[in-house]
């Protein structure tokens, strides 16, 4: 579809054969399960299914043929990835196992070369387990305070206290550019410009930004960008750190091993450039090429359509699932993508998802790796239905009717 064209949904469809699947009782496949991980189309499994069946080879290592080939390949991704992200002279992408693994990487990076006792990281409320813990375990290690961004009773930060907090002290701002359990979409570019007046660095996870709109890296501002391959059409097992390469020079190696060094001896090592210094080990080729052609993807069809179609889902969605007796939106930011979270009044998220999934529906129950924003909403769990750029307005009204199931079965 070329990138100009009206965006038609029902072609997109096409793309992704999981879509026709029957999984129970004689139920079409309706899932809404993107913001766990999007389903892959049909041009990524064909890119990973050739790799191996026509150009399987280590990277970086071989004269040969097919090693040459399977770098190219490797290293043609990462080309992909950057222009695909808009990334800008001066930084580096790096390929690691997901989006866990970026802000892990960074927190013991930065958190090493950077952080000191009495320093101070901030991140916010709605912030997924993976860019809370790893934070935690720095300040912990480094005596370094860990400090939190509160949020409204509809799901966006409070600025004003995100101004308050931060100070000279404050060495690193870590927050979500969506959130996976509320759909908040932050002001991310706002919070990059203030940290920096405020000699911080900013770390934004974009692993539900990256696969429901145009991501431009230069209009953001932040010192590192992480995003999941899986939940972008690509395959698991891989991620995607961008940033700054004068700071990624100044970090410290993440993990040792092949391909991140210059030279080894038992008395000293050197470290490769980067990106190879935090590349150590045979990486997910398969997955990073998997990862480059869904990008590719990403990009012809255009993420300014993609978002505009998923903004039309939002904005439907809100509207039917308003309409259902006893449903509570949890999360209602001006600004949402990706994901609406529920509650009703007569049934569990588990009991909601159970009878959905009777009816063909994948939805997610739980605490969605954020159980901070539980704790906020005074909820266990909410039940998630999460979009991606092949859902349709129908599968929505399928997911309301099993709203109603839920509703006749346990009110
Ligand atoms: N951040 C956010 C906001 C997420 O939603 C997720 C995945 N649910 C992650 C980070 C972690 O991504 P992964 O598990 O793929 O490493």
């Amino acid at each position: 579809m070329a990138a100009t064209a009206p965006y038609d949904v029902d072609r997109v469809r096409r793309d992704f054969p999981i879509l026709k699947r029957i999984v129970r009782n004689g139920k079409r496949l309706v899932y809404l399960d993107s913001a766990a991980t999007s389903q892959k189309p049909q041009c990524v499994i064909d890119a990973i299914s050739r790799y191996y069946s026509e150009d399987n080879a280590n990277v970086h290592r071989g004269v040969h043929h097919l090693s040459q080939r399977a770098t190219d390949l490797y290293e043609d991704a990462r080309h992909k990835i950057n222009s695909f992200l808009g990334t800008m002279v001066g930084c580096e992408t790096i390929f690691t196992r997901g989006a866990t693994e970026a802000i892990n990487l960074v927190a013991h990076g930065f958190g090493k070369g950077f952080v000191n006792a009495g320093d101070e990281v901030l991140i916010s409320h709605m912030e997924h387990h993976s860019n809370i813990v790893p934070w935690q375990m720095l300040c912990e290690a480094r005596g370094a305070k860990l400090r939190v961004i509160p949020i409204n009773d509809d799901g966006e930060l409070i600025m004003e206290e995100f101004d308050r907090l931060l100070n000279g002290r404050t060495k690193m701002v870590s927050v979500t550019h969506v959130s996976n359990a509320l759909g908040t979409v932050n002001p991310v570019a706002e919070i990059c410009r203030k940290a920096r007046e405020a000699g911080a660095r900013v770390l934004i996870d974009g692993a539900q930004s990256a696969p429901h709109m145009p991501i431009d890296m230069k209009a953001i501002g932040a010192d590192f960008f992480v995003a999941a391959g899986h939940k972008m059409c690509g395959p698991t097992g891989v991620g995607v750190l961008y940033g700054r390469a004068e700071l990624l020079d100044r970090m410290p190696p993440w993990q040792g091993g092949g391909d991140m060094i210059l030279s080894v001896t038992f008395e000293k090592t050197t470290y490769a450039h980067i990106p190879a210094r935090f590349e150590a080990g045979t990486p997910p080729i398969a997955e990073v090429i998997g990862l480059g052609e869904a990008a590719d993807y990403l990009t012809k069809l255009g993420m300014d359509r993609v978002a505009a179609h998923e903004h039309d889902l939002m904005v439907y969605g809100t509207e039917q699932l308003k309409q259902v007796p006893g449903l509570t939106i949890v999360g209602n930011a001006k600004e949402k993508a990706g994901a609406i979270s529920f509650t009703m009044d007569c049934a569990h998220p588990h009991d909601i998802g159970q009878i959905l999934d009777d009816e063909g529906i994948a939805v997610r129950a739980g605490h969605h790796c954020a159980q901070p924003v539980m704790q906020r909403y005074g909820v266990a769990a909410t039940a998630r239905a999460s979009f991606g750029l092949y859902n349709t307005r129908a599968e929505i009204d399928a997911l309301v009717a099993g709203l109603h199931k839920v509703r006749e079965i346990f009110a």
